[in-house]
């Protein structure tokens, strides 16, 4: 097992993956910009080094003095967390140049499952259900029409390379397919490098659901069953919760086994999420393939009684995953709410500066995953998120019961939060009967 891990991140996932190193008695070093020099987990850590200046491109996106300071402490791997680097196929072969190891897949699986044309390919060969669309990259505007009249308007336009919900364009007839081709590829082009952009059959009413799976470098790929995140705003999930409210179990389980073979088929070593969309009639379309651990992987760990984080650090260390599909079961209902430091009644303003009230919400059942304590002040520079909140109960009503109750204990100031939000969802008829589509939140704030 490793001796000793940098962490490449900061906030709530650092401290995540520190407290998982940890009880695994492995050593743990964080850095840290200057702008998050106070943040009170770095005093767990083993060691802190500082790697530059707020702007990430200058801290936690600048790889060559990550490296340095991974060689500076003598680490034997390196935790990317999620966001940054952490899907970055480059960062991956640098690390393996280095022979530092990198937690997570290599630049190969990376790449592969990656980029979203050659993930769909690998896809439809692993029978994963994926969206009617072309084959692969579109080369020009008569092939486009050709394609958008085999399956149908509307269609969505997509940038290969495309991501964080950029790059998307919908068009609802031939005209608009027409006009918007050639400035998609433009635009994919300069926002990531890469002009290549496929066509897909858009849809309406779709929920966000998506499979955490694990894979072992002995080829081994399990999946941990299914998450909901379709209270979303502006593509940015809110809530997540697991199982997966109505949906057919039998379905999830073929849906999960798919997701499972696409990983083994990438030779995928560690975690990955593979991300689909479900129309009304439960059949499923895959989405995209997220190459690292996600904010939600706690909603998983509730449900499936699993520590999501060790176990990728496990199989990088070239350990055997411990667990089979068999061994997977669901118990309860879990639900997790972002807090993120911004005003929901000011379109969402980022709402950054001193907490001088932090009060979390504990009991049975409630799991606060933070950062912060009382007097923290958030830096403007990164992610607005300042904690999740991820309860479990028996069920989803009781469940849905504990959030709501917790969301009440919970006691932020003077900054603004999205609890006050995430409780009135607790308190809505729609996401009471645990139906919304990816369009409710939406819907609701209008
Ligand atoms: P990104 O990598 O930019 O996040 P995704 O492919 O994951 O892009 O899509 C982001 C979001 O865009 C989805 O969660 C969904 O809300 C919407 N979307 C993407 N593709 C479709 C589609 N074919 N039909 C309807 N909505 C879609």
């Amino acid at each position: 097992m490793f001796r000793r891990i940098l962490i490449a991140n900061r906030g709530e996932i650092a401290l995540r993956i520190l407290r998982a190193c940890h009880e695994m008695d492995i050593e743990v070093v964080c850095v840290y910009s200057k702008a998050d020099a106070d943040a009170p987990y770095l005093r767990l850590a083993d060691r802190a080094i500082c790697i530059g200046e707020a702007p990430a491109r200058d801290s936690y996106l600048n790889i060559s003095r990550l490296i340095s300071a991974a060689e500076i402490a003598d680490v034997d791997a390196i935790h990317p967390g999620y966001g940054f680097l952490a899907e970055r196929a480059d960062f991956s072969a640098i690390c393996r140049d280095c022979k530092i190891a990198f937690i997570g897949p290599s630049p190969e699986a990376m790449a592969k499952l990656g980029d979203k044309v050659e993930c769909k390919r690998t896809a439809k060969a692993a029978k994963v259900p994926v969206f009617p669309g072309s084959e692969g990259a579109i080369e020009d505007e008569e092939e486009a029409v050709k394609v958008a009249d085999d399956i149908g308007y509307p269609v969505i336009i997509k940038a290969s390379a495309g991501g964080g919900g950029r790059g998307m364009r919908v068009c609802r007839n031939e005209a608009s397919l027409r006009s918007n081709i050639k400035a998609a590829q433009q635009e994919a082009l300069a926002a990531f490098g890469n002009g290549a952009v496929f066509i897909e059959k858009f849809l309406e009413h779709a929920r966000h659901v998506e499979i955490q799976t694990l894979g072992d470098s002995h080829g081994n790929a399990i999946h941990l069953f299914e998450r909901d995140c379709s209270v979303q705003r502006r593509h940015q999930k809110l809530i997540e919760e697991s199982p997966a409210p109505g949906v057919d179990r039998k379905k999830i389980a073929a849906v999960g086994e798919g997701a499972a073979r696409l990983i083994k088929a990438a030779n995928y070593c560690g975690a990955a999420t593979v991300e689909f969309l479900m129309d009304e009639k439960q059949n499923f379309y895959m989405l995209e393939v997220n190459t690292r651990v996600q904010v939600e992987h706690p909603v998983t760990e509730m449900v499936t009684g699993t520590d999501i984080v060790k176990l990728s650090i496990l199989v990088a260390a070239g350990e055997h995953l411990p667990l089979k599909q068999k061994d997977v079961e669901l118990r309860g209902h879990a639900i997790e709410c972002r807090i993120n430091a911004e005003d929901p009644d000011r379109n969402f303003m980022p709402s950054a500066g001193l907490i001088d009230t932090w009060q979390v919400p504990g009991g049975l059942g409630v799991r606060v995953d933070s950062h912060v304590v009382q007097g923290y002040r958030v830096p403007p520079n990164y992610d607005s998120m300042v904690g999740k909140l991820i309860c479990h109960a028996e069920d989803r009503p009781k469940c849905v019961a504990r959030t709501a109750r917790a969301l009440r204990e919970f006691v932020v100031g003077p900054i603004k939060t999205t609890i006050p939000l995430q409780l009135r969802l607790m308190e809505q008829s729609e996401f009471r009967t645990g139906a919304v589509d990816i369009h409710y939140l939406e819907r609701l704030l209008k």
